[in-house]
């Protein structure tokens, strides 16, 4: 059982990071404004925005004067080289490695192709690559934060994680975590495609606003990332969002986790390969380019249906405001798909039609690797933190 002395703790780093994460979304606010936005108090704000300025982390500026009356107020900026981060993305053809500051500019960016990477050469090349980029950029070292990395899910789950060609095979004894963390002296955090998608659109994207929506990621299989009140859902076995493999249409396609039907079947690189009649094992998402425009059509009408009840069923399980379609797939196909769902299904969401409920997220290559390098960030609890903040 938790105690109050912990909760207090755990109130400190959340609110450190509601405080760094307004600041981020917004570029500059004075301390008033942070409290405005965070509905913290403006004593927990002034107390946080001390802390964060005696650290570096955050600059303050020339004080705005607003008429001339009251207090002039001091605007509040991130400062770029306070912290770093290390976003790293492993799929079934490419290894990409960034380095972003803590503003998410990138500073390091490194594109590998892999074919169906195999853990013992591929954490060696990971481990390489780090090295490289440690001795070629000139950071100061000490204010890294640590390595996000993501991997296809779902993990551990019998029958489904390594089989089929839309997870990586010989991975599901391998600890990611321990040897990474081992080899680079850095806290490294693992996730799944979508969920650190969602975060790097609620960090970047077209999520910055947002504080529940659910992120279709397709990549070569198809996951959801969930927020719901501006936090991530990841449930028991941090598997929440697996939704490639709901039975969408009984009796139909065969699935290789057993299941007929499966949704991934449908909507999905994979399944956009073997409609568009390319080779799955070698196809790239830039190759669906250079498909003819009926073929892919056609790929689509038999995608279209499935897809209307995946959103139908997210919409009424969590009531988002919205629905982000997006991940490896090129943008102008995501376009297309998206142009093709209307009307969706009415649901508890047509209630309240002001926001968009299905946006485009951010696609190509980059999308889970900058996710990646957010989610050191985006802990609260990560012990680095406490490093920058002595
Ligand atoms: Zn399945």
């Amino acid at each position: 059982m938790a105690t109050s002395g912990t909760n207090l703790e755990h109130a400190r780093a959340h609110n450190r990071r509601v405080v760094i994460e307004a600041i981020r979304l917004n570029g500059e606010l004075t301390r008033a404004e942070i409290a405005r936005l965070t509905s913290l108090t403006p004593q927990t704000v002034s107390n946080i925005a001390t802390e964060l300025e005696q650290a570096g982390i955050v600059s303050s500026h020339l004080p705005r004067r607003f008429g001339g009356r009251g207090q002039p107020a001091t605007p509040l900026t991130l400062n770029p080289d306070s912290a770093y981060s290390i976003g790293i993305h492993l799929d079934h053809q490419t290894l990409l490695v960034v380095l972003v500051d803590l503003t998410g500019k990138v500073r390091f960016r490194r594109l590998i192709k892999v074919q169906k990477p195999e853990p013992e050469s591929t954490l060696q090349l990971i481990v390489q690559t780090l090295q490289e980029m440690r001795q070629n950029v000139k950071i100061d070292w000490r204010k890294m934060l640590g390595v996000g990395i993501v991997m296809p899910g779902p993990f551990g789950v019998e029958g489904i994680s390594s089989q089929g060609p839309t997870t990586l095979h010989g991975w599901d004894n391998v600890d990611v975590v321990a040897r990474l963390s081992a080899e680079t002296g850095w806290p490294v955090t693992l996730e799944n495609d979508a969920t650190v998608a969602a975060i790097g659109e609620r960090f970047h994207g077209v999520a910055k606003q947002l504080t529940s929506f659910v992120y279709l990621y397709i990549g070569t299989g198809l996951g959801a990332g969930l927020f719901t009140e501006g936090r991530i859902y990841t449930g028991h076995a941090h598997n929440a969002g697996e939704v490639g493999h709901m039975v969408v249409q009984p009796g139909g396609r065969a699935c290789y986790c057993g299941n007929h039907g499966c949704l991934e079947r449908y909507l999905s690189l994979q399944a956009a390969y073997e409609g568009c009649g390319l080779d799955p094992n070698t196809a790239m998402p830039e190759d669906l380019l250079g498909v003819k425009q009926e073929i892919f059509e056609r790929w689509l009408d038999s995608a279209i249906e499935p897809a209307f009840q995946a959103i139908n069923i997210m919409e009424c399980v969590f009531d988002p405001q919205s629905v982000i379609i997006g991940g490896m797939m090129p943008q102008p196909l995501v376009e297309r798909l998206i142009a093709r769902l209307t009307p969706l299904y009415s649901s508890v969401r047509s209630r309240y039609p002001t926001t968009a409920r299905l946006r485009i997220g951010m696609t190509g290559t980059d999308t889970a690797a900058l996710g990646a390098a957010a989610l050191p960030i985006f802990d609260e609890f990560n012990p680095q933190y406490e490093v920058l903040l002595k």
